[in-house]
């Protein structure tokens, strides 16, 4: 057996989930957007690798130059929604493996799996070996493969035990098409569908736990995500630099990859309620917010609002208070954690990473208004109550956006 293998690329191989498989006709359509996002993904590294794309994984293959950036690439591509795993391989191309031990590709392979199964020697510990026939063409199959390998790493390495149902280490090879993937170690990615295939939302992100996590939530689902924070002063950029919501949004970015965020002050809500005793207030100033999203929404072209309620978590989010905001805009209020507890909800949003940010101390709007919202509200009452204190409410929203700062970020980063 040969010491050391040539021949080979470094290569960061990467697995779509099933649901994007089962996509059919619409199949390509969405491999090529995961394709265009990891692309993105990478540019926010400074690196420009190639993507290959094929039907059932994509591949990228990492210059020599930069082997150092492997393990980062891999941690940054594990958000990007629509990667089931992903694994660093060595790619080593083949002319179509034989069965024939001393065939040249099939002796390349060996060593190559030698090497790998040396890399990871780990005394007294056991292995197995794991075989993908992806190109079924090949005169054998992944169980004889998986046997000869193990064989193969048995004669040639310090490596002595196999276990089948619960190894400490496996080694896995894939055979595709003019090449072979080996690796050790699979990465888990964050699944769903890959973002810009789902459409546009507008997202009504405040400063709390929740509204992140469902804004994650409707990216990992193939949303575009765009953001809307209401402020009670308006905003100088310089001043929002630093500013929590911000730094949210802009971490959110990580997963939404590219997004807006739309800072927009409610003084002119604040000051047509000025002198009015407004039983409802906070109801009152939801349904504004939803309004002004609905019609910010209809400028970005957003299919839908997004929130960040959970059904009973807090009195203003009651059935009957939902209902009533839910009302007022014609552009859909969608819920994601609308059935969430709220333990669950801050377990994703320490694991999204936005949880640290969320709890600093913030003088949110809401908290400015009542504290002890009513639990009961009617849409009736309501409008008529809002006819009695706005007098002209389209002139409000309008107002409310001309006062508006954006801020646009790609993959993690605001872009000038
Ligand atoms: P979160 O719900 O994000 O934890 P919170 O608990 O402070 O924040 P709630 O009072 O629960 O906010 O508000 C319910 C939802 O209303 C939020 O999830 C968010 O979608 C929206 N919202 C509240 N305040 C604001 C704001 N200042 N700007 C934009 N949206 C807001
Ligand atoms: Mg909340």
């Amino acid at each position: 057996m040969r010491s050391m293998s040539q021949n080979y690329s470094n290569t960061i191989l990467i697995h779509y989930g099933s649901e994007i498989g089962l996509k059919g006709k619409n199949q390509p359509q969405f491999r090529r957007r995961l394709k265009e996002n990891l692309q993105l993904k990478l540019k926010s590294m400074g690196m420009d690798w190639v993507v290959d794309e094929t039907r059932g994984h994509l591949s990228i293959s990492i210059p020599s130059k930069y082997e150092g950036l492997i393990e980062p690439a891999l941690q940054k591509i594990g958000e990007v929604f629509g990667v089931a795993w992903l694994a660093h391989a060595r790619r080593i191309p083949h002319h179509g493996f034989t069965w024939d031990s001393q065939a040249s590709d099939t002796k390349d392979l060996h060593s190559h799996f030698v090497e790998l199964a040396n890399e990871r020697y780990a005394a007294g510990k056991t292995f197995c070996v794991r075989v993908n026939r992806a190109d079924k063409s090949l005169p054998f199959t992944s169980s004889e493969m998986e046997a000869r390998l193990g064989d193969v790493i048995i004669k040639n390495t310090k490596w002595r035990q196999v276990n089948l149902s619960r190894p400490d280490e496996t080694f896995y090879a894939e055979f595709r098409k003019n090449s072979c993937y080996l690796f050790s170690t699979k990465v888990n990615g964050p699944g769903g569908l890959p973002v810009g295939t789902s459409g546009r939302v507008l997202v009504l992100l405040s400063g709390g736990i929740d509204s992140p996590v469902a804004a994650y939530l409707m990216a990992q689902r193939g949303c575009n995500v765009d953001f809307i924070h209401f402020t009670a002063t308006s905003l100088q950029q310089t001043e929002a630099e630093n500013y929590k919501v911000k730094r949210i949004a802009q971490h959110l970015s990580n997963y939404t990859l590219r997004s807006r965020l739309y800072l927009v002050p409610y003084t002119y809500f604040d000051i047509a309620l000025f002198g009015h005793r407004v039983h409802h207030d906070l109801i009152v100033f939801r349904r504004f917010m939803a309004r002004v999203a609905e019609e910010l929404g209809s400028q970005i072209r957003a299919a839908a609002v997004v929130t960040g309620d959970s059904l009973g978590q807090v009195a203003s989010q009651t059935l009957s208070n939902i209902v009533s905001v839910s009302r007022v805009t014609g552009l859909p209020i969608l819920r994601p954690l609308l059935t969430y507890g709220k333990n669950g909800i801050v377990e994703m949003a320490k694991q999204i990473g936005t949880f640290e940010d969320s709890i600093e101390p913030y003088k949110d709007c809401c908290s400015l208004i009542s504290r002890h919202p009513k639990t009961h509200s009617d849409h009736n009452e309501l409008s008529e109550l809002e006819q009695h204190v706005f007098s002209d409410y389209q002139k409000l929203i309008d107002q409310t956006l001309s006062d508006s700062l954006c801020i646009k970020f790609e993959a993690g980063k605001p872009l000038k």
